[in-house]
């Protein structure tokens, strides 16, 4: 028997059209990457979304087509997504971090017909067009006065472009299951691979996110976007929270601690979310001026380990809550977010730092589990590590091409190729990726363990391990160092200060001293780069 309720289709146009319809006076409020800080609102969004829809339809682009964009957080990116998803588009973030030729790539690999780039990227745009043979039009989003001479054809000024069209359009009929973004994974091995999310996999991510013990966040927040929405999505936030009507600041392309800074105080931002490295910089700024953050009540960190050194100076010198969280682009990305269940409620100081240093549960549309190399399942001891696998509405269930089949199996479970051990109330703790777990006479060595364990060092900078192939157990780990500008740590003072915080057989069994440790795009740790760097290196003795 069929359940008797309407048939309404989780579609992102519906999150503007509520947005606009009941908060249609919330601001978006941007630094424009012209300079000036400007304004509009939900009602602005929605109805420039509109003529956009409008504009690529009667231009001929149909459903389904990918529309790239290659841009900072703005409010006029932020009209493009609701525009291209409105008329069945898909809308391609691409991430300008990438070199040039990958870029490329990508767009080849996904057929892009169409750009809506900033002034910023101008240049890499005049190389990448030739590159690409499907791309039909580049929509540089500035107005008239800023328009840059450019020897590509068919490139039009949006403000100028948006004034052909009135808006008097219905969205696309498309169904929830219709494709209407895409994103690439960095691919830090072998090709980047195409993740295509669906109108119901992200108005379902949005809806998991709001939820209390998740982001938490609701009509009354003024919220900061600093993770680019070309990362994994602005982690959901570009349709959270209009879902929920909660005015937006778009950081545009300054993202050193004064330009955050400025932002968060000026326009009392309630909460945001980033990198580590960002939240690095904002911290040493803070520092520097001695400026506190009134407004600012939680900040969201993932997309790599959060240091606890930051949690702590959050929490403890400027009364802003950590929520560490954990995610990938092929989740939409949220995966998990440590927010504290009644079991550990009453944890505080340290012991509530402890529980932060880990990537927290998974909310309600993320199922998890650890396995072995054989998949058997493994215990929630939060000791034991495996395979970290998900299944979700908001999982993905293959790569665009069919790319990478051997990350997805039969029962719906996707290997996200992190190590993880999971406590008993559900709390998740990364180890490390599985490609860079060490292993060691059989049994394995969480590189991230004493990665986080080194940087305690008050002499260090940053820390890498990686696993160097050794005669008699396999693999043994090598500790790379930064050291803090006008530090010399020491070998053997390093390895003193980890000595009796892990098992003996953890310890590195060598430490080397580099000026820099190699990144990736999105800001990851380089661990294939570091791994040819020191290819010839053999352990002493
Ligand atoms: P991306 O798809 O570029 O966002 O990268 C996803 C990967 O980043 C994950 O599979 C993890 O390896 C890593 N990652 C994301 N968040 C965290 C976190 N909080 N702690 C440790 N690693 C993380």
């Amino acid at each position: 028997m069929l359940g008797l309720m309407q048939e309404w289709p989780l579609v992102c146009h519906k999150i503007i059209d509520f947005a606009a319809r009941q908060h249609p006076h919330r601001e978006v409020v941007s630094r424009s990457i012209e300079g000036p800080i400007t304004r509009t609102t939900y009602a602005g969004i929605h109805a420039n979304s509109k003529k956009i829809a409008q504009l690529l339809t009667r231009e001929g682009y149909k459903p389904g087509d990918r529309i790239a964009t290659l841009a900072w957080n703005t409010g006029r990116h932020l009209e493009a997504w609701f525009g291209i998803m409105g008329m069945g588009g898909v809308y391609h973030t691409l991430n300008p971090r990438l070199f040039p030729e990958q870029i490329a790539w990508i767009m080849n690999h996904a057929t892009d017909r169409a750009i809506f780039t900033d002034l910023t990227f101008m240049p890499l745009v005049e190389k990448l067009a030739p590159a690409v043979e499907s791309l039909r039009k580049v929509i540089v989003m500035t107005d008239a006065a800023h328009m840059p001479e450019t020897a590509l054809t068919n490139v039009v000024a949006y403000e100028e472009w948006l004034k052909e069209a009135d808006g008097d359009f219905e969205w696309a009929d498309v169904g929830e299951d219709a494709a209407c973004g895409m994103c690439y994974t960095s691919g830090t091995t072998g090709d980047p691979k195409g993740v295509l999310y669906s109108h119901r996999s992200n108005v379902l991510h949005a809806m998991m996110a709001c939820m209390p013990d998740a982001m938490g966040i609701g009509a009354k927040d003024v919220i900061l976007p600093v993770v680019p929405m070309f990362h994994a999505n602005a982690w959901g936030l570009g349709q959270s929270s209009p879902m929920i009507g909660a005015k937006m600041v778009m950081p545009g392309g300054k993202m050193d601690g004064q330009s955050i800074y400025e932002l968060l105080d000026t326009e009392k931002v309630t909460f945001t979310a980033a990198v580590p490295t960002v939240w690095l910089m904002l911290l040493q700024y803070l520092e520097l001026t001695g400026n506190k953050l009134p407004y600012l009540n939680k900040v969201v960190i993932g997309g790599a380990a959060c240091p606890r050194a930051i949690t702590e100076k959050f929490e403890k010198d400027y009364g802003v809550e950590v929520i560490h969280a954990w995610g990938m682009t092929e989740m939409s990305p949220l995966g998990s977010l440590c927010t504290m269940k009644p079991e550990y409620a009453d944890r505080t100081g340290d012991a509530l730092l402890d529980i932060k240093q880990k990537q927290g549960p998974a909310p309600f549309g993320v199922e998890m589990k650890i396995t072995d190399d054989d998949d058997n399942e493994l215990p929630w001891d939060g000791k034991t590590f495996g395979r970290l696998k998900v299944r979700g509405p908001a999982v993905a269930s293959s790569y665009y091409g069919g790319d990478g089949a051997d990350h997805f199996d039969s029962h719906g479970w996707f290997d996200t190729g992190d190590v993880a051990h999971i406590d008993e109330f559900g709390y998740m703790q990364i180890t490390d990726r599985s490609k860079d777990v060490i292993k060691s006479g059989g049994e394995w060595i969480s590189s991230i363990d004493l990665e986080n364990l080194a940087v305690g060092h008050p002499d260090v900078a940053e820390a890498a391990v990686i696993g160097l192939p050794h005669d008699k157990w396999g693999e043994r780990p090598l500790l790379v160092i930064v050291a803090k500008e006008g530090c010399s740590p020491s070998r053997d003072g390093v390895l003193g200060f980890m000595d009796g915080k892990v098992a003996k057989w953890w310890m590195p069994d060598d430490v080397a001293f580099v000026d820099e440790i190699p990144h990736t795009a999105t800001g990851k740790i380089k661990k294939t780069a570091l791994r040819e760097q020191f290819a010839h290196y053999r352990f002493p003795g």
